[in-house]
């Protein structure tokens, strides 16, 4: 045999669909950033991370931990689980914990879409639903956004026979937007049993909005709902990969079927608990979030652009100019936001709310480069 196969014999090798798969291109990281341009300040505001940081708490967690990483972490996260399910009232076989929420979505994709099933979902929405779909061999089926919000009666609309599954994200990523629980009761009566629908709640604990409904009352009213959470954003730990999903627990128990022996670190698994004992360091993340959304809002309206309200911790703002020409000179001066031409609205960008030392250089390289 010979060493070596040429690029174009791998291709023809891969399953069904894959071949024809974009590489998720993230955006640069802080790194990139810094390597490139030899700077030393970067803001980083592209990746809706918390710029608060992690948990004191946390970090005293992992430490602890740190001795034990000769040793495989416990595969069913009991410890995590027993918790979990404790704070949110619910049985601990209706949570599974995750290597980040995207490791769930994979999941929930593993364990339900079969070749050429559909899958609905927003557009623009969060990116992994659609990849994940066709990793799977499924049919990704979108819907525009009415005014940036989910329209979920144009998704049902679209629920056919071979429909298996519908991405519901709430907030939504980019917009930022939610719908509320008249919008979701209606939506979900109407849905057919053999359909699973996934509330993606990455941004829950940044909503304070009391018509939210969230996912875990559905699951507990028998619904076919698998709701996703996350620890890489209120809680800090995006550099951890913690994610859970919550559901009924033979929905959950398809998802055990289909993850990893170990999908979480002993040390995700310790900074996860540690970031839960941490009330009061939630609280100030909160509390800075929602003061410094205010500013980077309050800075928007003096420039005259417009912004959709937004229910998490970042801002879809349009420019109204090219964003993609306006993050490149952002870039030049260290400051990384997302443009908005990945989700094809080209005028748009979202923005992740910064420390307020952060926001401030934004907006006055914003001013200037506007
Ligand atoms: C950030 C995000 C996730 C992924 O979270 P991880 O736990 O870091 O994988 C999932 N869904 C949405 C909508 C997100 O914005």
């Amino acid at each position: 045999m010979k060493v070596g196969v040429a690029m174009q014999d791998i291709m023809g090798l891969l399953r069904k669909g894959i071949s024809e798969l974009e590489t998720y291109v993230p955006g640069k990281s802080l790194e990139e950033v810094q390597a490139e341009l030899g700077l030393t300040e970067i803001t980083g505001m592209a990746f809706n991370e918390n710029p608060c940081g992690p948990s004191p708490k946390a970090l005293a967690a992992i430490e602890r931990e740190l001795k034990n990483v000769h040793l495989y972490p416990e595969g069913s996260c009991t410890a995590l689980r027993r918790r979990m399910s404790q704070l949110l009232g619910i049985d601990e076989d209706m949570i599974t914990i995750s290597n980040g929420a995207d490791n769930a979505i994979l999941l929930v994709g593993s364990a339900f879409i079969s070749e050429g099933e559909e899958v609905i979902m927003a557009d623009p929405t969060f990116s992994v639903y659609k990849t994940v779909s066709k990793i799977m061999g499924g049919r990704p089926i979108s819907v525009k956004v009415k005014n940036h919000v989910h329209d979920l009666e144009g998704m049902r609309k679209r629920i056919g026979d071979r429909t298996k599954l519908v991405f519901v994200c709430n907030p939504n990523n980019p917009t930022g937007t939610i719908v509320d629980r008249h919008e979701l009761d209606g939506f979900l009566s109407q849905v057919p049993e053999k359909v699973v629908v996934v509330l993606d709640e990455a941004y829950i604990e940044f909503v304070s909005e009391p018509a939210y409904p969230t996912g875990i009352d559905y699951a507990k009213q028998g619904y076919n709902v698998v709701s996703l959470r996350t620890f890489s954003k209120l809680y800090g730990l995006a550099g951890m990969r913690v994610g859970y999903a919550v559901g009924r627990s033979d929905l959950i128990g398809a998802l055990n079927k289909v993850r990893e022996p170990f999908p979480v670190s002993r040390l995700a698994q310790a900074a996860a608990l540690g970031a839960l004992d941490d009330e009061a360091f939630r609280e100030r993340v909160l509390i800075h979030n929602r003061e410094a959304k205010a500013y980077l809002c309050k800075e928007f309206e003096q420039m005259g652009l417009s912004y959709v309200p937004s229910h998490t911790n970042f801002v879809f703002v349009d420019l109204k100019k090219d964003s993609r020409e306006v993050s490149q000179s952002l870039l030049k001066e260290g400051i990384i936001i997302r443009p908005g031409h990945l989700w094809d609205f080209p005028s748009f960008a979202r923005v992740t709310v910064g420390t307020m030392e952060d926001n401030r250089r934004f907006v006055s390289a914003l001013k200037r480069i506007l």
